[in-house]
């Protein structure tokens, strides 16, 4: 067969998986935000039929013939056909080295984990969910193990969600990080400087779904082929030509829903972005979570928290809410949006100490996996970690070591690519601030086309092509570092708070 004929035939099985995974993940935004209360069980079993069919279709084994002879034709592939070979190979290996009975034994340890979390934590008793831990770090191990990463079970974990990313790598990242970051909150939290969020009140939920959308569209987000709807836990799903938002309202809290549906928007883009030919291939695929946190954050951070965007914003916000911002100066409602205050709880933090929220589990999973942490005396790593980097102790472990979902599940090595996505959103934005010294008056005039025309052609366009620490030393010509984090964070927050 030729290389040409088997290249083809791999694309085909690669849209067959592709689009039913797609379905899946419409199945799953529909759940999440249109499913009648009652309809849970048979939703369940739509959803075992979709995935047991998505099993099949990525373990066929021609996949794997198909690989085989266009690895050893490599010579013949181009550049890109190289890529999307690579990273067939990489799901495929996933999908086929591991035993029918680990993955059987993962599906049920999964719901047997979620269940048992929510239990202790509604209960705040962390001793009935040691065993699951235990389980899951010994099946993260084994699954490690299968795909051939057995002495680096971490470095799997984190690979999973970041290809390319290492713990050594992130613990230097973090450890600088760290080191300037925890002075730099205190100086900002000892501030007489104090937001007055509690004046934003009563704000109808027909005019904040209204000023939202009209930002998010401004923005650059193509409503032709997306959708923002409500729903429990916001999140942005969908790829290629159909994207799905979510985002949920507090009548008291209209900043939450609008930079929740603005980060959200930062992913849609992304998605948007990616190539349409190539999105059942790798070329038309994100390069991986820490890529795509940097295009959620900076379009939530670096653009919507601005001075700029406000100068353009803030006179509609005050048209479409009279009454509820007549209260309300300028000033006031720009340290409103600019917030800082440390919280025990990781998802209510803001902007500056969710960095530390993130150190703080990426350190305990690290020693949960090099074994110099037993599953047993987690609460009290997590409450000593807490007091050092937020200067609070939980008081209980709800509010400690038992608030996340992900450990129930087995999602380890994935908290890390939230604060490397902010410090790849931070080392993109001055980079393109070097490239458009005028970008922050484009935006005061309502025009962000400029950098995302510059996001779409040199991060979205490169679909996998290129790993997260490559991308950012191509686009920015330096090494991936914290630095321009702290000087954004500084920036932004000094002048307010310490001036
Ligand atoms: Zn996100």
């Amino acid at each position: 067969m030729s290389t040409d004929t088997a290249y083809n035939e791999l694309l085909t099985h690669l849209k067959r998986v592709h689009y039913l995974g797609s379905v899946a993940s419409l199945v799953g935004w529909d759940e999440q935000v249109n499913l009648p209360p009652d309809s849970a069980d048979q939703r369940a079993e739509q959803n075992a039929v979709l995935a047991e069919l998505s099993h099949e279709a990525a373990t066929n084994s021609r996949i794997g013939t198909l690989l085989t002879e266009l690895e050893q034709a490599a010579i013949n592939l181009s550049t890109d056909q190289q890529v999307v070979v690579r990273e067939a190979r990489k799901e495929y290996d996933r999908a086929t080295k591991l035993p029918a009975d680990y993955v059987r034994e993962k599906a049920i340890q999964g719901s047997v984990g979620y269940h048992a979390w929510a239990k202790a934590r509604a209960a705040s008793d962390f001793a009935s969910y040691i065993p699951v831990l235990e389980k899951n770090i010994k099946l993260a191990k084994q699954e490690a193990g299968y795909l051939g990463w057995g002495d680096r079970a971490y470095d799997y974990m984190i690979d999973k969600h970041d290809p390319g990313m290492t713990a050594a790598v992130i613990t230097k990242l973090f450890s600088e990080l760290k080191t300037e970051l925890v002075p730099l909150v205190r100086q900002i939290t000892s501030s007489k400087v104090k937001p007055r969020s509690d004046k934003l009140t009563g704000f109808p939920v027909d005019g904040q779904f209204k000023f939202l959308r009209e930002v998010t569209e401004k923005l650059g987000f193509n409503y032709r082929r997306g959708r923002i709807d409500v729903s429990l836990h916001p999140f942005c799903s969908g790829n290629g030509a159909d994207i799905r938002m979510t985002t949920r309202f507090r009548e008291d809290e209209p900043l939450g829903a609008l930079f929740g549906s603005i980060h959200e928007t930062g992913h849609g883009l992304y998605e948007q972005g990616l190539p349409l030919a190539h999105h059942a291939t790798a070329l038309g695929q994100a390069a991986g979570m820490g890529v795509h946190e940097s295009q959620s954050r900076m379009w939530e951070n670096q653009v919507g928290r601005s001075r700029a965007f406000w100068a353009f914003f803030e006179p509609r916000f005050r048209e479409e809410f009279p009454a509820q911002t007549s209260d309300v100066t300028s000033d006031e409602l720009y340290l409103a949006v600019n917030k800082v205050s440390p919280t025990l709880i990781r998802v209510e933090a803001d902007e500056i100490t969710y960095n530390l929220h993130i150190i703080l589990r990426f350190e305990i999973e690290q020693k949960l996996f090099a074994g110099t942490l037993a599953v047993k005396d987690l609460p009290q790593a997590w409450n000593q970690s807490a007091e050092e980097l937020l200067g609070l102790t939980p008081p209980d472990d709800r509010m400690g070591v038992l608030q996340d979902v992900h450990w129930s599940d087995g999602a380890f090595g994935y908290f890390p690519s939230y604060c490397l996505g902010n410090m790849i959103a931070a080392q993109l934005w001055y980079h393109a601030l070097e490239l458009r010294p005028d970008l922050t008056a484009d935006f005061a005039r309502g025009d962000f086309s400029w950098l995302l025309k510059w996001l779409q052609t040199n991060v979205h366009a490169q679909g996998k092509r290129h790993d997260a620490l490559a991308l950012t030393k191509r686009i920015t010509g330096q090494e991936l570092s914290p630095q321009p984090l702290l000087r954004y964070l500084r920036e932004r927050y000094l002048p307010l708070y310490c001036a």
